[in-house]
């Protein structure tokens, strides 16, 4: 089905293949891969070398572009100009990646901490959408040399863990690409889909996905059944990758050659080509048993054995993360019944030895671990094409969705590790009499109180009809689509007053911040609780001081003079111990009240009742 088109510029006819090519934007690598004659492959450069791009952007005086392999040869000699990593940059402002400065070679700006990170060369200013945009234009120009026809639709693959902001950046990035993205995967469905795992219907497993790349490390478990993918928990190290493996080797020798640490990082070609030769000398030790190179009279010599001990530590961090995984699953090591391996790191034997061991059976490792993302995103882009029918993808989301209620305590809508896309929706009130605006706030994270957690946008619910409080009926209802991007829609449903928004995050939340997130709701559990029962005891006691009001305005003349003053007294009473911090007074003077005006409501009722009958007419 391809398309005929002209290109305006040379006026010549092009053929649009028609074909969705799928792109794994790596932190160290990319790669573009399609469906060719019902098998996924990956697209090697005219040179015939490589499937792997380097993710890596050079800039000359010009301005001119070098993307891949001939900007990673710029890495020492002109490492300011030299753009790597730019993923980790994606979405994020320069808050975000303040204490990580040291790890980017490039200058990194921003006028105010809030906004989104540029990269500045020379008297240039780059963010990360437009540099991931050469990566991606030198992909597609790769894939179209090799069918000879124009490409315009992609599927690009993030990490599991990518909130709205890196994901909606990543979308961007695309269409500065030239590229209209029609599904942002993660990486460990696009994994799992190359191994074939899931294309037979009638399988059903539960798959861990091993992704130890550059500079990232990711546990994913999946469970396949009826053609369904569906993510059950992911954990991983945004900082631990093959990059920490070549830091170990790197420090290793500057220890053995007694270097001073700061002097030689002060010289940032010398640096790099240090990193260089260890990331050499990591892809032959297995093999070989002994690397032994010099730079500058500096020995660079490792041996198999010092490898493994500098590495131990690494594989280690990552093994944790594996039972941090299976425990969300609520799952243990023996009940996955395949491991896929997946990240160039994964090449190193000691690696695939210990999660072996880990799990307790062989490791997948038959398709190149570099290259599994990329074909599994020609899967899916084959799936949207239409090819593939059987098939359905589910994801999750990584951290809980929710508004803020009154007090300020968080209300998820959408927990944690739910599945997308997925939608879900509550009923509210307002708390004032004749509210007509009702402010919502959307926040992502774990914590009880809003305060904790991240706040991601806020709209406004405006013209509610006037009613008295606690009669409107507000539905709020959170649509995550399968992108992971939120849609936040709030009707009020006796007026069908409406509104909605799209959260688009002001800037990213890292991903350590993320496991931040994560491991202070489960430390600060306690005292979140304590919190969270004080301020819903104060709520409950303001609302009752306002009925008490309420109470007495409405039934002035059956109430005693005596009647009224104690009920006054006790309320009194409770509004003072609301301004305290404490639960049980509070609880305590609400009973109080409760207790005492319990038989005069009854009686109030009565009358009314009474009344209203009277009054009746036939
Ligand atoms: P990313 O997903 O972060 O882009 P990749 O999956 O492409 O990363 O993995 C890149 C990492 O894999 C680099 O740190 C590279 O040094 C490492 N790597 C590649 N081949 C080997 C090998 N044979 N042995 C050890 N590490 C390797
Ligand atoms: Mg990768």
């Amino acid at each position: 089905m391809a398309k005929i088109s002209i290109d305006i510029q040379s006026g010549k006819v092009v053929k649009d293949s028609g074909i969705i090519i799928g792109i794994d934007l790596g932190t160290t690598n990319s790669l573009v891969a399609y469906m060719k004659d019902g098998l996924a492959v990956a697209v090697k450069d005219t040179d015939g070398k490589s499937t792997l791009v380097p993710s890596i952007v050079f800039f000359n005086e010009k301005n001119d572009v070098l993307v891949g392999d001939l900007a990673k040869d710029k890495l020492i000699s002109h490492p300011g100009r030299t753009i790597y990593s730019v993923k980790r940059l994606m979405g994020k402002s320069y808050h975000d990646i303040q204490n990580q400065e040291d790890y980017f070679g490039y200058k990194i700006i921003d006028e105010d901490t809030e906004s989104l990170v540029k990269i500045k060369v020379d008297q240039s200013y780059f963010t990360p959408i437009e540099l991931s945009a050469e990566i991606l234009k030198a992909l597609k120009i790769r894939v179209e040399k090799d069918l000879d026809a124009k490409v315009s639709k992609a599927v690009i693959t993030v990490p599991a863990y990518f909130n709205d902001t890196q994901r909606q950046a990543t979308r961007d990035a695309g269409k500065l690409a030239g590229l209209d993205v029609l599904r942002i995967v993660n990486e460990p469905t696009a994994a799992s889909l190359a191994y074939g795992i899931g294309l037979n219907k009638d399988e059903k497993q539960t798959i861990a996905v091993y992704d130890l790349g550059g500079g990232t490390f990711d546990i994913s478990l999946l469970q396949i059944e009826d053609g369904i993918f569906e993510v059950l928990s992911t954990n991983g190290d945004t900082f631990l990758g093959g990059d920490d493996i070549d830091q170990a080797i790197f420090n290793y020798w500057i220890q053995i050659n007694g270097l001073d640490m700061n002097v030689v990082q002060a010289n940032k070609s010398l640096s790099q080509e240090i990193r260089l030769k260890a990331e050499k000398a990591k892809k032959v030790i297995s093999k070989e048993g002994l690397f032994k190179e010099t730079i500058n009279n500096i020995n660079c010599q490792i041996s198999k054995e010092t490898f493994h001990k500098i590495i131990k530590n690494i594989v280690q961090k990552t093994i944790v993360a594996c039972q941090q995984a299976l425990k969300d699953a609520d799952l243990s090591a023996a009940d996955i019944d395949k491991v896929v391996m997946v990240g160039g790191s994964t090449r190193i034997p000691y690696v695939k030895e210990k999660i072996s061991d880990f799990f307790g059976k062989k490791v997948n490792d038959d398709l190149n671990p570099d290259e599994v993302v990329a074909l599994g995103a020609a899967i899916q882009a084959d799936v949207l094409a239409g090819n593939l029918k059987d098939v359905l993808l589910l994801d999750v989301t990584p951290l809980s969705l929710g508004i803020e209620t009154v007090g300020g305590l968080m209300d998820v809508i959408i927990p944690r590790n739910s599945k997308v896309p997925s939608s879900a929706g509550r009923n509210y009130t307002t708390s004032v009499d004749g509210q007509k605006n009702l402010k919502i706030a959307v926040y992502q994270g774990e914590r009880d109180l809003v305060d904790h957690n991240r706040k991601l946008g806020e709209f406004i619910l405006k013209g509610i009809p006037p009613m008295p409080a606690g009669l409107p009926k507000i539905e709020i209802q959170f649509i995550l689509n399968a992108d992971g991007i939120l849609k936040v829609k709030a009707k009020e449903l006796r007026s069908n007053v409406e509104t909605a928004i799209e959260i688009k995050s002001q800037y990213g939340l890292s991903e350590e911040e993320m496991g931040k997130m994560l491991m202070d709701s489960i430390t600060n559990a306690e005292s979140d609780m304590k919190i969270r029962s004080l301020l819903e005891a104060k709520n409950e006691a303001n609302n009752i001081v306002l009925a008490a009001s309420k109470f007495l305005k409405q039934n002035d003349e059956i109430l005693s003079t005596e009647e009224k003053e104690k009920t006054l007294q006790l309320t009194e009473a409770l509004k003072a111990s609301i301004s305290g911090e404490d639960k049980d007074l509070i609880n305590q003077k609400m009973d109080a009240l409760n207790e005492y005006t319990a038989p005069l409501a009854h009686r109030a009722l009565d009358h009314n009742i009474a009344s209203s009958i009277k009054g009746k007419k036939i």
